[in-house]
């Protein structure tokens, strides 16, 4: 009966150990490196814990037949080994936690930390042999042998280091987090001091367990606010505390890193290998921040940036940070992190700086737009009150209001035929006119239009316009052939395309052969056939198409060449390359190219007289550039026509 009652503690923590493997079931709070450990602990524990309840019951009356006696020696190595297992797991489990897993997986650091667990193995299984760790005998049971100090000696090692590093990493969590992760250890010392005074009970499982639950409880939150290989906190933590500090309106510091090449650097190396660079850095930044804060938090958003909340009022930037920004030109004794990323970084006041949280995430994305090409810091506070600031942030509103007050106007950039000497070709480019901001570049704005859904009544106006202007008497009096017109992606995929231009056609008498549509190289890699039936239809109704930015992207020069097309028009990026050995060649084979393959070229974004006569010399057919004009009213292109003429 004695028996049975001492193991009760056992029982509650084998009870325990199955609620919290339950939970993290449902939870699925496996995947993560640190969550996999944790797993793990948590099974072996109850192993441990099922082993230690059955060697009491095989003994549990004595005396016990030789059968009995050999079933509880198994059950004690097992208990044995995976108890001892334990505590060295929970160690590593502290290295993950912390993201500094980095650090054991040097190899002499390897060496050193397995080590022990291995003697620690071995002394174990030599107890078949020599009897001196335990003994489990047919009379009076189990009883404890010399080299059991040495089995509890190795194992308070573990549970030392462990708790010393714990206390040096205070600062990577919050105080309840840590509480819960030392209580491990604590409960450890403790539980082991009382069954050394009183072994009535055996409490140590139920302790640990109960540490595991606080550790479930407080440490452990859903996977997604992690990143799974770095174990820093997630984006989606990052947006909630964001969030939470919009509401507080509490000043915060937010350092933002955005290391530029990160998909090179995957590429070239792996993820396993970056996030490894990411730890190393973040561990940087940890040691230079400890210093100085009391509270910080770490975020990783898998692009490659990492962002730095501080969580306090009294920080100056420029007196507390210049070590902070210095390890990314320090690559005397820094990791490898130093020597191939490419960082751009930020510091932003929220909400003193940026208001809402909206525009924080905004800026973010684009910080670096606004900085020179060597600079490596930004202060936020040093731009918020620019004018492209405010249209940055703003871009979807200003776009919103200017399709409801029609903010926007076509301009015409004459483009020059070498082969006629004339002007006869145009192409239309929307401009946006704001009251408040002047003109804003549809560089910027057209994509913001594309991502918000809000292309399409923009991609109607330019149709209207350039549709009334090619129909105009004026068109045939000025001996033009074409304009070209930019159709966006989510035109090219509408399903009434061809539709919509039949009705411009009647409404405004329009030939279809004045009008040549421009698409881009990512619209034909779509394969969608939406896209393919509108061009099919729209040749067969005689308009024309050009396809624009070649040589950017990542051509599929097959594929384009498939397409109905009349002209391919050169990137200005391959243009500004001819005055050099290799450009020239590239640029020439590119023209020859594609004459064989039957089409014209168009050379974009001609700006010298010596880019014009270079390819004059490789027959390119048309050239558009600041050389001839810029992109110009309707007006003055009629006017400017009329000067040529
Ligand atoms: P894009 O279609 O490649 O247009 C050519 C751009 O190069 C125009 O910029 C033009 O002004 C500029 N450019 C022409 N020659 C030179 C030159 O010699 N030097 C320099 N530095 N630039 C030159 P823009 O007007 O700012 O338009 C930018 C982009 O916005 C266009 O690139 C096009 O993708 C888009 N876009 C413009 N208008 C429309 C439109 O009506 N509809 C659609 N969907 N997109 C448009
Ligand atoms: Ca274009
Ligand atoms: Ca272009």
């Amino acid at each position: 009966m004695y028996m049975y009652s001492k193991l009760i503690f056992d029982y509650v923590a084998f009870v325990l150990l199955l609620v919290i493997i339950a939970s993290l079931l449902v939870k699925q709070l496996y995947k993560s490196l640190s969550d996999k450990i944790f797993f793990s602990i948590n099974l072996i524990f109850l192993i441990a814990t099922l082993a230690d309840i059955l060697m009491g019951f095989t003994y549990a009356q004595l005396p016990i037949t030789h059968e009995r006696q050999i079933l509880a020696y198994i059950f004690a190595y097992i208990y044995f080994v995976f108890r001892v297992s334990t505590i060295p797991l929970y160690t590593t489990y502290i290295y993950a936690i912390s993201g500094t897993y980095f650090k054991l997986k040097k190899r002499f650091t390897k060496f050193i930390f397995y080590t022990p667990f291995f003697v620690l193995i071995i002394i174990i299984f030599s107890n078949i042999i020599s009897h001196k760790v335990f003994t489990i005998s047919c009379e009076s049971g189990y009883s404890r042998g010399p080299q059991m100090p040495i089995l509890y000696g190795i194992s308070m090692l573990y549970a030392l280091f462990g708790t010393f590093y714990i206390i040096t990493i205070k600062k990577y969590f919050t105080s309840e987090k840590w509480i819960a992760l030392l209580s491990m250890y604590i409960l450890l010392f403790a539980s082991a001091l009382w069954q050394h005074i009183n072994s009535r009970y055996l409490i140590e499982m139920a302790s640990s367990a109960l540490s595991l639950l606080l550790i479930h409880l407080f440490v452990q939150r859903p996977e997604k606010y992690f990143d799974y290989s770095t174990h820093l906190e997630s984006m989606v933590a990052y947006k909630e505390l964001i969030h939470s500090l919009a509401l507080s309106k509490r000043n915060s510091a937010i350092y933002i890193i955005k290391i530029e090449n990160a998909a090179d650097i995957k590429n070239l190396f792996n993820e396993d290998r970056f996030s490894s660079f990411i730890s190393e850095c973040t561990f940087k930044i940890r040691t230079i921040l400890s210093k100085k804060l009391k509270s910080y938090q770490i975020f990783y958003n898998t692009t490659g940036s990492i962002n730095i909340v501080f969580n306090s009022d009294d920080v100056d930037i420029e007196r507390d940070f210049p070590e902070l920004i210095s390890m990314w030109t320090n690559s005397l004794n820094d990791g490898a992190y130093v020597k191939h990323f490419h960082v751009k970084t930020c510091f932003i006041m929220f909400p003193h700086d940026i208001k809402d949280e909206h525009s924080l995430f905004q800026f973010e994305k684009e910080f670096n737009k606004y900085m020179k090409k060597e600079q490596l810091v930004l202060y936020a506070k040093d731009v918020v009150d620019t004018r492209d600031f405010e249209i940055r942030t703003d871009l979807t509103n200003i776009i919103n209001n200017s399709i409801i007050n029609k903010n926007f106007e076509m301009y015409y950039q004459p483009i020059y035929n070498l082969k006629t000497g004339r002007f006869d070709s145009a192409e239309a480019l929307i401009r946006l006119n704001h009251p408040k901001y002047g003109f804003i570049s549809p560089g910027l704005f057209i994509p913001e239009a594309e991502k918000r859904g809000l292309i399409l009544p923009i991609g109607d106006f330019v149709l209207d316009e350039v549709f009334k202007f090619v129909s105009r008497d004026m068109f045939n009096k000025l001996e033009l052939s074409y304009i070209e017109l930019n159709l966006s992606v989510e035109q090219i995929l509408q399903s009434d395309l061809t539709d919509k231009i039949a009705t411009l056609e009647t409404k405004y008498g329009t030939n279809p052969k004045n009008i040549n549509l421009e698409i881009t190289e990512s619209m034909t890699g779509l394969n969608a056939d939406v896209a393919m039936e509108n061009i099919n239809n729209l040749v067969k109704r005689e308009y024309s198409f050009s396809l624009d930015d070649y040589g950017t992207g990542y051509s599929n020069t097959m594929r384009a060449y498939s397409l109905p097309l009349d002209i391919i028009k050169i990137d200005k990026s391959l243009v500004d390359t001819i005055t050099t050995k290799r450009g020239h060649y590239i640029v020439k084979g590119m023209i020859e190219m594609i004459h064989d393959a039957g089409f014209k070229v168009v050379c974009e974004g001609v700006e010298t007289e010596e880019q014009y006569h270079l390819l004059d010399s490789f027959d390119c057919d048309l050239i558009q550039g600041y050389y001839f004009a810029k992109p110009m009213p309707v007006d003055d292109y009629v006017e400017f026509l009329k000067g040529k003429m």
